[in-house]
């Protein structure tokens, strides 16, 4: 399936279409925000949420977003021709715009969910934790650090993967300097412990996963109770299934924690079709 390119104030370009000048801030400082939603069925799932969150990171980034309704077009004209029947990742960013000033620059991409995220869902994954660096309360008196927002800063998200997969490993759990599991540079944890499918509270400076919300929310439908509480990575492996799930990586089951073994949960086909990823 070809990629798609939407430039806002534009359409549809061909996907090799430079649409950065070299002075754009989100490319020289990162300095933006941005979303991935799954397209799933030829639509993208979770637009409210997501669009909501976006509108979020750009009031902590006080960025002028365009507006709703120009977003939410931008989306369906990226999906227009979009086949029902293959699952995408469309990826709405918004940065600064040019360093000189001016408007910002606004444009969609959608493709294909690659076969490396297939075969995480297929098989789970094996991750090693990671310190932030700053207790779990940090982020909470330190607006600064941008907890919550998905800016396009994500060097270090994408260096912390780089880390677990130099030695091997699919992916990180990032946890506090005190000790908690935090969440993944990509994805967030949920654990389910008895009937309780948990999640971190999102006053950790987090990024509030849509995902996790949406599962937690529909969580009663698998007989279970949603819970935000902190957990410790060891704990994770007496509990009955941890997984790391975002709108692109859908529901990837943890297998391993720093070399230790987690068993096989047997949940985690109830939890895969709560979300009802295709895959
Ligand atoms: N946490 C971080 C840091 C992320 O980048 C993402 C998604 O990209 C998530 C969590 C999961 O969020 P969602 O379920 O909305 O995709």
């Amino acid at each position: 399936m070809k990629p798609v390119l939407v430039v806002l104030g534009r359409g549809e370009v061909p996907y090799d279409t430079p649409v950065l000048h070299a002075n754009d801030l989100g490319v020289v400082r990162g300095d933006g925000v941005f979303e991935t939603l799954n397209v799933r069925g030829g639509r993208p799932w979770l637009l409210d949420e997501h669009l909501a969150r976006m509108a979020r990171s750009a009031q902590r980034l006080e960025l002028p977003l365009p507006s709703r309704d120009e977003l939410v077009q931008l989306a369906e004209q990226a999906c227009a021709s979009w086949p029902a029947d293959v699952e995408g990742a469309l990826r709405l960013v918004c940065t600064r715009g040019r360093e000189t000033g001016g408007p910002v620059t606004c444009y969609a991409t959608l493709n294909p969910i690659s076969p490396q995220i297939l075969r995480m869902r297929r098989e789970g994954i094996r991750i090693l934790t990671a310190s932030l660096g700053f207790a779990a309360e940090a982020r909470k008196a330190a607006p600064w650090l941008l907890g919550g927002a998905k800016s396009l800063s994500y060097a270090v998200n994408m260096a912390s993967q780089r880390w677990a997969a130099n030695q091997g490993y699919d992916d990180v759990l990032w946890v506090s300097a005190d000790g908690y599991a935090l969440e993944g540079p990509t994805s967030t944890l949920v654990w389910l412990s008895g009937d309780e499918l948990c999640t971190v509270p999102t006053d950790t400076g987090i990024l509030a996963g849509t995902t996790a919300r949406f599962l937690l929310d529909h969580a009663a439908e698998r007989g279970w109770r949603a819970a935000e509480r902190m957990v410790r990575p060891a704990e994770l492996e007496t509990t009955d299934g941890a997984w790391l799930v975002s709108s692109a990586r859908g529901i990837a089951a943890i297998r391993e924690i720093d070399g230790r073994k987690l068993p096989e949960s047997p949940h985690d086909a109830a939890l895969r079709s709560l979300a009802g990823f295709p895959n």
